[in-house]
């Protein structure tokens, strides 16, 4: 089967996600069948449905049609052979037990069509031991989507034992269909990998606390403020259920051995009812007391690395298991845990070595199983690799390409796009370079802005290189396939944490006009030209125009830009909001190097926020909200604050480090 193929999708559970799961789905313009075990279960469902629909459209999200238009797709059913009978797929998201779910699944067996793949939204049970219950364990998966479904982009797409590659696939481009992020998990593995992150380190703070070598204060001080996790520790715990962690960790424990073995600090919160936000109390009074209050400040070094070494030990155990590289584990926790950096990259950053140290001298003081250093870990710390980093001394070419030119001086990441006998095209090995090149760069803290040029005199870069891009074949799939590329090696510029600048000078057309969109700002000389020429080619602009112009210059101004598919100068597009400052063509080079440099110059930290804020706001006010409420509250136990107010007091310039 191929996604094209999926027309109809049946929910099986009404309740928290399953009504989540239904309308993510809706609004992805599938069919929808939301199946529960009573009339009354699945009207509720399908009225959480309702109101959630009605809220997005009254946040402007949606329309108020699409809203209504997917309301319309969803038929709540309760009997299980008409709720199947015509179903693709089928998303099971009924409790969270075994006996219950393998009496659906070996009843759904004997219902749903013989093309039809099951894929559960199971947290934590064997995706092996429920698809064994089924005539079709190959075509039977994980789909693990986060609370709620309508708001978190993540979706763990797991293989069980038996899962044939055709149907992760699938299942992957159904994620994607609905706007959401897959990340593959290659292996049934105990809590897959955003909870195989998390729940440790919600054990190992409990652990922490318990046996007396800091307070609660302290690790979520630590947590929150010195590591920059969203939330401390217990703060976390509290809110997503102490009781939902535990029963994973409990899973993990039975699976994986005693280094899972949960503290008792969490068993007696679940014995006593004090479940954390859900129950008015857990680790914090959310209803006598004030919540969940992490106090600044009183973080300690000691428990950061305890906690970092923990997290580090779960990504080795899982890349060294061959569960998920660690590249795929970062995204995932980024997007599920909504971590600012990844477990894997926040290890190399404190040093592989110095974590297995640590793992080892608490190992030798305690004889925990948990800290003991998975082989992997140990094989890097030896190797003196990171998880990202080979550790090898040879020559750096990782900044030597065929289509880009990079060079990094005085804080700049200058990037120039260097096809000037072609002015600057854009073809797809480019993008590949410039892919690479980017994460590069994100990665190196030396480079604290970007700036994109392209070489010679004549253009930034007059759009896409036609002809090689006529050489993928032209059909539809491979449209599709080629926007995509460029919508997403563009976003990363977006993504980026540092600002990124836009040298232009010559013809920004095209492509390259999309291309300059995604930069944070942009300076061109007098004799620039920019335009959006598809509409006299019979196209559209694909690589993120139609989405990304009319944000920067406004809706109106965007259509104008794309209808006309004419020429418009610097001064115009200035006027427009779309070039920040018009410079002399002779004096371009000087001044777009300076122009970049004075934002290398700016405070890293809170450049990070501000366009993770943003970015986070344009599809969502309250998570943009919140991430620019997280980044202030961080912000405060940064040097470059001190040193910023101290310069403000002494009248002269800060020089910020990023601390
Ligand atoms: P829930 O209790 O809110 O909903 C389960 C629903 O399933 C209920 O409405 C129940 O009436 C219904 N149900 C029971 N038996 C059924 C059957 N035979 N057929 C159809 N429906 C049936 O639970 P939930 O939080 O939505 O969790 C559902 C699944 O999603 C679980 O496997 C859970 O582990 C997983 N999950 C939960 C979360 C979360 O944060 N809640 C996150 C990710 C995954």
């Amino acid at each position: 089967m191929k996604v094209d193929d999926i027309n109809s999708i049946t929910v099986l559970g009404a309740g928290n996600m399953g009504h989540g799961i239904a309308e993510v789905a809706a609004l992805a313009g599938y069919d929808v069948v939301l199946r529960d075990i009573k009339e009354e279960f699945v009207q509720k469902g399908y009225d959480q449905i309702e109101w959630s629909l009605d809220k997005l459209a009254e946040n402007d999200r949606i329309s108020q049609d699409d809203a209504d238009a997917a309301l319309d797709r969803v038929t709540p059913v309760v009997d299980l052979e008409e709720s199947v009978a015509d179903a693709d797929v089928v998303i099971e998201a009924v409790p969270e037990k075994m006996s219950i779910k393998k009496e659906v699944y070996t009843e759904l067996e004997e219902y749903a069509p013989e093309h039809t793949i099951f894929a559960t939204n199971t947290s934590s049970l064997s995706i092996t031991d429920l698809s064994e219950v089924t005539e079709r364990p190959e075509h039977f998966c994980g789909m693990h989507f986060f609370n709620p479904p309508v708001r978190m982009d993540l979706v763990e797409v797991i293989s069980g034992a038996h899962t044939d590659d055709e149907t992760l696939d699938v299942i992957e481009d159904l994620a994607e269909e609905m706007g959401k992020t897959p990340v593959r998990v290659r292996k049934d593995s105990p809590g897959f990998i955003v909870n195989r992150i998390l729940v440790p380190l919600m054990n190992e703070a409990a652990w922490i606390v318990h046996s007396g070598d800091a307070t609660m204060a302290e690790v979520d001080s630590t947590t929150k403020y010195d590591i920059g996790l969203p939330m401390g520790s217990f703060e976390l715990a509290d809110y997503v259920g102490i009781d939902v962690g535990y029963h994973v960790l409990d899973y993990m424990h039975d699976v994986l051995g005693d280094a899972y073995e949960p503290c008792p600090l969490l068993s007696e919160k679940v014995e006593d009812g004090d479940l954390g936000q859900k129950s008015g109390k857990g680790f914090y009074d959310y209803e006598d007391g004030e919540g969940a209050e992490v106090p600044h400040g009183e973080g300690s070094e000691d428990v950061k690395k305890r906690l970092l070494a923990l997290m580090a030990n779960e990504v080795a155990g899982l890349v060294g298991n061959d569960v998920a590289p660690a590249g795929e584990i970062d995204r995932a926790v980024k997007l599920g845990g909504r971590f600012p950096d990844g477990p894997a990259k926040m290890a190399d950053d404190a040093g592989i070595e110095t974590l297995v140290e640590t793992l080892d001298e608490l190992h030798e003081e305690t004889g925990e199983e948990r800290y003991e250093a998975v082989d992997y870990l140990r094989e890097l710390a030896e190797s003196g690799a990171g998880f990202y980093d080979d550790g090898s001394d040879e020559a750096d070419d990782s900044l030597q390409f065929d289509n880009i030119a990079v060079e990094i001086r005085e804080g700049v990441g200058h990037i120039t796009l260097d096809r000037p006998h072609r002015l600057n095209t854009i073809s797809t090995e480019l993008m590949d370079d410039l892919s690479a090149a980017l994460d590069t760069l994100e990665d190196d803290d030396e480079v604290r802005a970007i700036l994109l040029t392209g070489a010679g005199d004549r253009a930034f870069s007059a759009g896409a290189d036609v002809t090689s891009i006529a050489a993928g074949g032209g059909d539809a799939v491979s449209g599709v396939e080629l926007s995509r590329k460029g919508q997403q090696t563009f976003g990363k510029l977006e993504e980026m944490d540092k600002p990124v600048v836009a040298g232009i000078d010559g013809f920004c057309l095209g492509g390259g006009m999309e291309l300059s969109m995604c930069a944070d700002l942009r300076i061109a000389t007098e004799r620039s030209q920019f335009g959006q020429p598809e509409h006299d080619l019979g196209l559209i602009p694909g690589w993120g125009g139609t989405v990304r112009l009319q944000r920067i210059v406004g809706t109106g101004r965007a259509k104008e830009i794309i209808f006309s598919a004419e020429r418009y100068d610097a001064e115009t597009m200035a006027d427009f909001g779309f070039v920040n400052e018009v410079v002399d063509n002779e004096d371009f080079e000087t001044e777009a190097f300076e122009y970049a440099q004075k934002f290398a110059q700016g405070p890293p930290i809170a450049q990070r926020y501000t366009k993770r804020a943003m970015h986070n706001g344009w599809e969502n006010t309250d998570a943009g909200l919140e991430v620019e409420a997280q980044g202030f509250g961080l912000l405060f136990t940064t040097s470059d604050l001190m040193e910023g107010i101290a310069a403000f007091t002494s009248d002269r310039d800060p020089e910020f480090t990023g601390e």
